[in-house]
């Protein structure tokens, strides 16, 4: 059964590396053997990582969450099996860095006995709002090798509305296998999800793209999503990097996604089949993501395949189930040979995003080429997907010049390694791009820090400063307020006391006056009338004498004529 044709488009560059992938497809998929111990870092995804929620010598159930998510973009971490934390601390993870990281170590007890668990019977009746909320608390990140916590992909805002979701079966890295299988063997699981996905998004219509490579997953899921409304699968041609999201959905809508924007932006949700399966699996059955497929593979196995592995289960136990050749192995690559890394350790857990692990020989190398000086072929740029010019990132790269390697670029770079690959100098142009992009990252954040060193500082001068005018302004309250030592005390004021003093005196002043007027006028008229009598008495009329008696008892104070008659 095949799905009715859609319509493509071409995206630009690409390469077609050879394939390597029949190989790990031979045989059904199987369970891993369950390890002695599990080692469960708490940094398996994109953002921060998560908190541990448990305690050395605690006994824990199958799906029982071990570590709460730490902030938005963050996943928990659940016990893939049952067993006893033996310890909690910093182990090697798979990394290119090599680093170590704080990790949940459980020693299985071989019953792998669940925790009890809700599954969400009829999800069309859910709000997606809560189905988001399950797909986060159950650990779900992107299964494609990015490690994205998927319910924010399932949550674009009441402002986007999704036109396109496309679900990406393309796998096209070379040796990778797993999602492969997974189509074949367990389509209704992928098919489930999608069904809840579209629920949560509201999306208009699901593509399912599967490279046309993959022939027996293309008839499976077809046949799967027969019937199912608003679901079609595209059958794309074989072109690495074609899985990734930018170039799929040009391959799919036409539309491109605009550099450092998303494909959100365009009206698109890209996901995983492997995520599809497991969020049909958190939502429907309740199970939180402890477990995925990985692909086995390389000349250094003698038995390829894919297997499905819980968390946590070292790497070497994986490469013993299939039978390694320890002694053969050159490098041991974890994801693609074009996009993958070399880990520096066989005893490294399996992780969230560990899609493959290839064991491979010195013959599968092939003969390192010396690096030659770069012949400004071209080449490169004819196969860059993202239309960028490798060749200049190159040269920006080498003379550190970081101001320009951004001006053409380099953060649109996907490190899928179509320039090396096509290379005729041999020159590890990927390499050189993860270093500038690094190094530009170390900038920002010594730049970051330098500006939060300066603003701490000028903080400190404000405070220092501010604490000065307060111990001022104390200063200059205390002596105010203190009696000055050299000037007398001075007695407490009674108005009332004073205005009486003052009337009392003003009283005593007038009465003063008066009285020397009156001893004054006395005196005077003492010597008049001395003098009267002194000397003869002149013949007088009676009339004047009277006049002149009624004057002086009428105004004794008087200074008309006869008081100066009297002086
Ligand atoms: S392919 Fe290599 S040699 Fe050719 S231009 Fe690019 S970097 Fe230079
Ligand atoms: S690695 Fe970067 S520069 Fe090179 S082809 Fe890919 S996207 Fe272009």
């Amino acid at each position: 059964m095949t799905s009715a044709p859609i319509r493509l488009w071409d995206f630009h560059g690409g390469i077609h590396p050879e394939q390597n992938k029949r190989q790990s497809t031979q045989e059904p998929s199987a369970q891993a053997r369950m390890p002695a111990m599990l080692t469960l870092p708490l940094h398996q995804h994109i953002g921060a990582a998560a908190e541990p929620i448990v305690e050395v010598g605690e006994t824990v159930l199958k799906g029982q969450k071990i570590a709460s998510a730490n902030g938005y973009v963050s996943a928990p971490v659940h016990a893939p099996t049952s067993g006893k934390i033996v310890d909690i601390g910093d182990y090697p993870i798979p990394h290119p860095s090599g680093l170590s990281a704080l990790s949940i170590v459980i020693e299985t007890d071989g019953r792998d006995e669940w925790t009890s668990y809700a599954a969400e019977q009829d999800y069309t009746e859910t709000n997606p709002s809560h189905l988001r909320n399950i797909i986060r608390e159950a650990g779900v990140v992107g299964l494609g090798g990015a490690g994205f916590p998927a319910f924010i992909k399932l949550n674009p805002g009441s402002q986007k509305k999704i036109k396109t979701l496309i679900i990406n079966g393309v796998e096209c890295e070379p040796y990778i296998t797993c999602d492969d299988m997974l189509m074949r063997e367990d389509p209704q699981s992928i098919i489930e999800g999608i069904r809840i996905m579209r629920h949560a998004l509201q999306a208009e219509r699901c593509v399912i793209a599967i490279e046309d490579n993959k022939p027996e997953a293309y008839e499976s899921i077809c046949k799967a999503a027969s019937g199912v409304e608003g679901v079609n699968v595209a059958l794309v041609p074989t072109r690495y990097p074609q899985g990734s999201e930018k170039q799929l959905v040009k391959v799919i809508t036409g539309k491109e996604v605009p550099s450092n924007g998303l494909a959100l932006d365009v009206g698109v949700v890209c996901h995983n089949v492997s995520t599809a399966a497991a969020i049909y699996r958190a939502i429907r059955l309740g199970q939180p993501l402890i477990s995925r497929m990985v692909t086995i593979t390389g000349k250094g196995v003698k038995r390829p395949r894919n297997l499905e592995v819980l968390f946590g289960t070292p790497m070497d136990e994986l490469l013993a189930q299939c039978d390694v050749e320890a002694d053969q192995i050159e490098r041991l690559i974890m994801g693609g040979p074009m996009m993958g890394f070399a880990l520096h350790d066989t005893n490294l857990p399996v992780i969230k995003t560990t899609n493959c692990i290839i064991a491979a020989t010195r013959e599968e190398l092939g003969v390192e080429r010396p690096v030659m000086p770069c012949i400004r072929c071209g080449a490169c740029a004819d196969v860059c997907p993202v239309k960028l010019l490798p060749q200049q990132l190159y040269w920006y790269s080498r003379a550190k010049e970081l101001d320009k390697v951004q001006e053409y670029d380099l953060f649109d770079c996907i490190e899928c390694g179509c320039c090396s690959y096509v290379c005729p100098s041999n020159i590890p142009l990927v390499q050189f791009y993860r270093f500038a992009k690094g190094a530009i990252w170390t900038q920002e954040q010594e730049q970051k820090k330098a500006a939060q060193a300066r603003q701490r500082h000028e903080f400190h001068q404000m405070r220092i400063e501010r604490e000065k005018q307060e111990r001022e302004a104390r200063r200059a309250k205390k002596k105010a307020s203190r009696p000055r030592a050299t000037a007398p005390k001075a007695p407490p004021v009674d108005g009332a006391k004073i205005a009486d003093k003052m009337r009392d005196e003003a009283i005593n002043q007038r009465e003063s006056a008066a009285a020397a007027r009156k001893a004054e006028i006395q005196a005077a008229l003492a010597r008049v009338q001395a003098k009267k009598s002194a000397s003869p008495k002149p013949a007088q009329s009676p009339d004047k004498t009277q006049k002149s008696a009624i004057t002086k008892k009428d105004n004794p104070t008087s200074t008309h004529d006869d008081d100066q008659q009297v002086q």
